[in-house]
């Protein structure tokens, strides 16, 4: 068997390197070559990315979220990304925007001191269409690093909410006003929770997540994104 594998092995990294000469990969935002060292973005693009202040705060006083914290400012690139993530199914580019938010963690005191990640929900006929939750792909490479588990299915979002974009700062807060629903209270009973979501803009849909899980029991709740609009 060890041997089967080993010859499997070789023929999938052979077979690779074929690939890479005939079709050499490109950087996903400028399309250039990319060097061997470089994965996906190129370190051009990558260094271009505007990085987020790190103590980013809630929008507004009156949020029940104990803090939201970025990676990047959003831009052009940004969205790209993002993009890619939320609805093309790049894996292999979530891994790498999730290593970056798991040092995030690594660094910051009030994202490190958490017990349980929990992603975003979409509401289910959302994730039936695109067939996974971007927010989820996103969670597993800060799991593995940071060590928290992801609890999922505790939380569920109950209400499908038009999309966020054009509503005004107020109009935002109703669209989502009971919108998440605490479904296993148990598993966040007591917890300190991580919420991962792709973008922030107001926070309004976090919040209302975070309020449905202090309503069934959770401690502290601090959100943690890619961008921040
Ligand atoms: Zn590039």
């Amino acid at each position: 068997m060890p041997f089967v594998n080993l010859a499997r092995r070789f023929i999938q990294s052979t077979f690779n390197a074929l690939l890479n000469f005939v079709y050499p990969p490109l950087c996903h935002l400028c399309e250039a070559y990319l060097h061997p060292d470089e994965k996906l973005i190129c370190n051009t693009c990558w260094q271009s990315l505007r990085r987020a202040a790190p103590d980013a705060q809630a929008a507004g006083n009156d949020f029940d979220l104990d803090g939201v914290y970025s990676l990047w400012e959003f831009g052009d690139g940004v969205q790209r990304i993002i993009h890619e993530i939320k609805f093309n199914r790049k894996k292999s580019l979530a891994d790498k925007v999730g290593f970056e938010l798991a040092s995030l963690v690594a660094e910051n005191q009030a994202l490190r001191e958490v017990d349980v990640i929990i992603p975003l929900p979409l509401h289910h006929t959302r994730r039936r269409i695109r067939g996974y939750n971007q927010s989820h792909l996103l969670s597993i490479p800060i799991s593995a690093r940071a060590g928290f588990p992801i609890v999922e299915a505790a939380v569920r979002r109950v209400k499908s909410t038009k999309p966020q974009a054009r509503l005004s700062a107020r109009k935002r807060l109703d669209n989502v006003k009971g919108a998440f629903m605490v479904t296993d209270p148990e598993r966040v009973a007591g917890k300190r929770v991580l919420l991962v979501d792709d973008v922030v803009t107001t926070g309004a849909t976090l919040n209302a997540c975070a309020l449905a899980l202090q309503a069934a029991g959770a401690g502290r709740v601090v959100a943690l994104t890619v961008a921040k609009a």
